[in-house]
């Protein structure tokens, strides 16, 4: 079977979720090996294994927590070179789209970006992509050289399926372009104790209807009431209400959770284009004329202030 080439975030050791996704994807495609690099590559095997990776290729360095990407494209460069592989499958997160183009560079193949499922195709995987703020649903496949696809954070469900993986040591011999770009400092963010927005299986997002900064408070009790990421729009985030850094849509952070509850927020294209392929989306807005009941699954028509409280309250209650 045709071995399909995973490239692995993890912290630490630990394994992100949007790479055993991945993995689930490549299930679908050929066989799974997964390569890690860094510190704690070598913790990762258990994960991988769990989730059907034939084989893990580990290989750590100080130069992957040293310098920006490119030590990590040499590495994906070096596993392809090992493998080669039907396909190379990384995480649509601006470090994985980065590592992903540089790759396809090097081994003159084509590429897809933000995919959001992948098939196997009789010519090659074929790619679906959700373009023009969703409104339309591509297909795509590489016509050139072995395809390079990165994948959207939850755009498949995560599968557990134990394979006996052998875990292997990946030589890797470093570029001079390798230690061009020095980490010359980093700062934790604070945090809030939700999860990743981009990552995130529900995202609470709150738009100018919420009034004010401090009004955020009942957007993130909803939140954490269901283990939700929060979201806002661009009105929000320029009133200075909410972290940019939290702003989705076109010009924000493009997000895809199993549920996307949208609180006074009207709709504009500019937003839907960052959230419409949430598999099921709640829109809260005291109009009844809001373009965001278009696209909602549910809708519920009224005051925020009044709605989003009862909601937690009762999501609470049935936790209890
Ligand atoms: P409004 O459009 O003002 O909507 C507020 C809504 O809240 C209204 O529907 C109102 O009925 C409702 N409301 C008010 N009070 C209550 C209440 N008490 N209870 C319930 N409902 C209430 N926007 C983004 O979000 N993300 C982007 O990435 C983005 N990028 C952009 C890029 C460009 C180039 C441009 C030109 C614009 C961009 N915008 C973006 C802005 C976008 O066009 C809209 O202006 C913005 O999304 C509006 O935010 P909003 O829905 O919160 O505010």
């Amino acid at each position: 079977m045709a071995e399909v080439l995973v490239y692995v975030d993890h912290v630490d050791g630990v394994v992100r979720k949007p790479t055993l996704e991945l993995l689930a994807l490549a299930r679908r495609i050929g066989e799974p090996v997964a390569v890690a690099l860094g510190n704690g590559a070598a913790d990762t095997a258990s994960a991988l294994a769990g989730h059907g990776a034939a084989r893990v290729l580990i290989h750590d360095a100080s130069e992957y927590g040293e310098y920006l990407v490119v030590p990590k494209v040499d590495a994906l460069r070096a596993a392809y070179e090992q493998v080669s592989p039907a396909a190379v499958l990384v995480s649509s997160s601006a470090e994985g789209k980065e590592i992903a183009a540089r790759l396809a560079l090097r081994i003159g193949s084509g590429i897809i970006t933000d995919a959001v499922d992948l098939d196997a195709g009789d010519e090659g995987p074929v790619a679906t992509q959700s373009v023009f703020a969703a409104s339309y649903t591509t297909k795509s496949r590489v016509s050139k050289g072995t395809p390079v696809i990165t994948v959207k954070p939850n755009s498949t469900a995560v599968a557990a399926a134990p394979a006996a993986s052998i875990v292997e040591s990946l030589p890797v011999a470093f570029s001079d372009q390798a230690t061009g770009t020095k980490i010359t400092g980093r700062t934790p963010r604070e945090s809030t104790g939700r999860p990743e927005l981009t990552e995130a299986a529900i995202v609470v997002s709150g738009g100018r209807g919420v009034g004010g900064a401090e009004n955020f408070a009942i957007i993130e009790a909803l939140a954490d009431s269901l283990g939700a990421a929060v979201g806002a729009s661009r009105a929000a985030v320029d009133a200075g209400w909410y972290p940019h850094t939290h702003q989705v849509g076109q010009t924000g952070k493009s997000v895809s959770p199993q549920l996307y509850i949208a609180s006074g927020i009207s709709g504009a294209v500019q937003h839907r284009a960052g959230m419409q392929t949430s598999k099921t989306i709640v829109a809260i807005n005291k109009d009844p004329e809001a373009p965001i009941f278009d696209l909602a699954d549910y809708g519920v028509v009224g005051d925020l202030f009044e709605v989003v409280p009862q909601l937690t309250e009762e999501i609470k209650a049935r936790k209890d």
